[in-house]
Formats: C-alpha cells, structure tokens, sequence
C-alpha cells in the first residue's frame, strides 16, 4: 500500500484516473495534477461533459452504436445505404471506420467476438438481432469487418453459417499489405494472406 500524500478527494480522483486504458497509477497522478491545475478550463467542464454523457447516451436499440439518440445518428441518416451492413466488434471499430470516411453503409455492433476460453458464447453477443435484421429484404450484403485474430476469424466463419440460407452477399475485410507497407518489414502471415488475396491489376 503506498504511503497517502493527498486527501481523500484527491486520492479517489487518481484511484479513478488509474482505471482508464492506457493510465497506470504514476500517469493518473500526472493526469489529477493537470486536472487540479486547470480547475476552471478543463475540469469543471469535464466534470459537466462526463454529467451530461451519464444522463444521455444510450446503446442503439437497431444496431448497438452508442449515441444520445435512440435509434442512432447512423441508423436514422437517410444518406447511409440500407442495403448494406458493416458487422464490427466494438463501438471503437465503428468509430475506426467513420474516420476511414470507407462507406456510407450501416453498423452492427457485436459487443465482442465469440471467445470460447473467455467464456463468450453467441449469446452473450448480438448474433440473432443481426441474422434477423440480415434477413430484411432490403439488406443485400453483410460485410464482416471483425479483426484479423483468431476469435474475430471463427466469429466471421460463425455468423456467415447462421446466413447461408439468405440471399444475402456476405463480405470480409481484405488482408494484406498496409497502406505505405514494405514487404520486407511484414510478417509472414500478413505476405501470405496478401498474396491469397491478391487483385486484378
Ligand atoms: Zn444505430
């Protein structure tokens, strides 16, 4: 236990810092110390910005993007094509994928990815509320845009069984090389996925 130099206040503030990705305990100490030093400018409007996110946002009920609007910003945009459907993991990948400015499409956020030494089944994500919105006739192609891991692989491989009945085009993200890669400095899974998936040039 680390000898207590701060108050109580204080004390929780850095305890609480500490638990966000990326903070260990010596980085929530430099981050509560920036905080307290920009009372005015910085944490007082934090403070409000974390109150208002609490009483605001929610999971979209269609496609479990997180959003102050139920259904969200993405699902009521009539300029997003309806008839295709981006399946992702996690609201991160979501928000990777609007930065990519990639496709005007819709989401379907998973909330993970089947992981049977997790203990994370198909239940415990959205798989029935995407084979049933993939069974709208409107849809004509789901496109997996899960991580190029082991579970992201085989939750892939899961759902496109659960849709081979539909008429449905189901999709993948390429693998290969990254945009400005050089092919020296790549992994030999990464070459060899590239040149299965190599294109027409
Ligand atoms: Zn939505």
């Amino acid at each position: 236990m680390p000898a207590v130099s701060a108050g109580p206040e204080i004390e929780r503030l850095i305890a609480l810092l500490a638990r966000l990705p990326g903070l260990g305990p010596r980085s929530a100490r430099r981050a509560a110390l920036f905080l307290i030093k920009k009372r005015e400018l910085l944490m007082a409007p934090l403070a409000a910005a974390l109150t208002a996110a609490i009483e605001t946002i929610q999971v979209c009920r269609v496609c479990g993007n997180i959003d102050s609007q139920n259904p969200c910003t993405i699902c009521t945009d009539p300029q997003r094509d309806p008839s295709v459907i981006l399946v992702v993991a996690d609201v991160g990948d979501l928000w990777a994928l609007e930065r990519a400015h990639a496709l005007k499409a819709r989401y379907h956020v998973l909330g993970g990815t089947l992981s049977p030494l997790d203990g994370i089944g198909p239940d415990d994500l959205t798989i029935d509320a995407l084979i049933k919105r993939a069974h709208d006739p409107a849809v004509r192609e789901v496109i997996l845009a899960l991580n190029a891991t082991v579970d992201g692989q085989s939750t892939a491989h899961y759902i496109t069984d659960l849709l081979h009945d539909t008429e449905v085009k189901v999709t993948r993200l390429a693998h290969g090389v990254p945009v400005g890669g050089e092919l020296d400095y790549l992994d030999e899974g990464t070459l060899a996925a590239a040149i299965r998936s190599r294109t027409p040039f």
